[in-house]
């Protein structure tokens, strides 16, 4: 008897799964390209699409290789968010091959780009850590999923409202924060250029080892650049990124003698455990980071070095003193 119960039991179990997942399977398919526009896309849409990111958290979009699965993902998707601005070089030849008939949303419509430092006729990417151009892109992505279902216009109209005036606060509160930081020490030092829209609208100097892109060799140049700006300026901290291999910073960092100011976000959020599980979080964590870091008193061993070295010098002063005073007495009673 129990065992008819319990296979009963199971049967009612597997179907209450299956029901549930092709319910999932029934939501219309949102593919985003990376974390951050799928994050931006769930705060709209809530639970009534499906939201899939290509590169996972923590991958770095600029290099990903697609994997057939990406492929077939594509193929089956109503709706695609892509950044555009060069950022993901791989998804054209993905979305030619997978056949798919889903609309392609570029959600950097309407922002005015900052051209790349190192390529000519290419544009930085980076353009959502620019809180004010995150407007826009939460916009472009609600117009999306709108013409994705009609239906909910409503409701996605509302979400985007509250979201609206987060993202509105977030902008003010990171010019405020980044304020508080010495005028002179308002100098980023990142591992690759993903700042220049921050620092254009916060008024924050960028410098990086990488260019815009992280696929770019490393060139002795840009690290004697770096060097030269850490002495000239007297930035007390440098920046690793959770994308990217932190080993040339936390050099750059023992050889210059300043410390590594924390790990930022730039092209993809965090896990659930991290302190930037969102795109809103992400803004939050690194302008906290970043003051922090930068507020931090200027060279600080330095400083004490050099007092050091003061005292040893009239230590040495007063010793040589004696000798001399010493030596006169001793040729005097001779
Ligand atoms: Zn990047």
């Amino acid at each position: 008897m129990k065992s008819i119960i319990s296979q009963f039991a199971l049967v009612v179990l597997s179907f209450c799964v299956s029901y549930s997942l092709a319910a999932q399977d029934e939501k219309p398919l949102v593919v985003a390209t990376a974390s951050i526009f799928a994050d931006m896309a769930q705060n709209i849409a809530g639970d009534e699409v499906r939201i899939v990111s290509v590169v996972p958290i923590g991958g770095d979009p600029h290099t990903y290789e697609p994997t057939p699965s990406d492929a077939q993902l594509i193929a089956k998707a109503d709706l695609i968010l892509k950044n555009g601005l060069t950022f993901e070089g791989w998804l054209s030849e993905l979305i030619e091959n997978s056949g798919t008939k889903a609309d392609v949303k570029l959600i950097t419509e309407g922002i005015v780009p900052i051209g790349s430092q190192t390529y000519a006729n290419s544009s930085d990417p980076h353009a959502w850590m620019d809180a004010s151009n995150g407007l826009k892109y939460i916009e472009n992505v609600k117009d999306a999923l709108v013409k994705l279902l009609p239906d909910f216009k409503e409701q996605f109209e509302f979400n985007y409202g509250v979201y609206r005036l987060q993202l509105e606060e977030m902008d003010t509160y990171i010019q405020t924060e980044i304020n508080k930081i010495p005028a002179e020490q308002r100098v980023l030092i990142t591992s690759h250029d993903a700042f220049q829209y921050f620092g254009r609208r916060y008024g924050v100097r960028l410098e990086s080892v990488l260019g815009t892109s992280t696929d770019a060799q490393v060139q002795t140049s840009d690290m004697k650049r770096l060097v030269k700006v850490i002495k000239e300026t007297g930035v007390p901290s440098v920046f690793v990124e959770s994308t990217i291999n932190p080993k040339l910073l936390e050099q750059l960092a023992e050889d210059n003698g300043v410390s590594i100011g924390g790990q930022l976000y730039s092209d993809s959020i965090g896990d659930k455990d991290s302190p930037a599980p969102s795109y809103w979080d992400m803004l939050k964590h690194n302008t906290d980071t970043i003051v922090k870091a930068l507020s931090a008193e200027k060279k600080a061993v330095v400083v004490e070095e050099g007092e050091g070295g003061a005292t040893s010098w009239l230590l040495w002063g007063i010793l040589g003193l004696l000798l001399i005073g010493g030596f006169f007495v001793v040729a005097r009673q001779m």
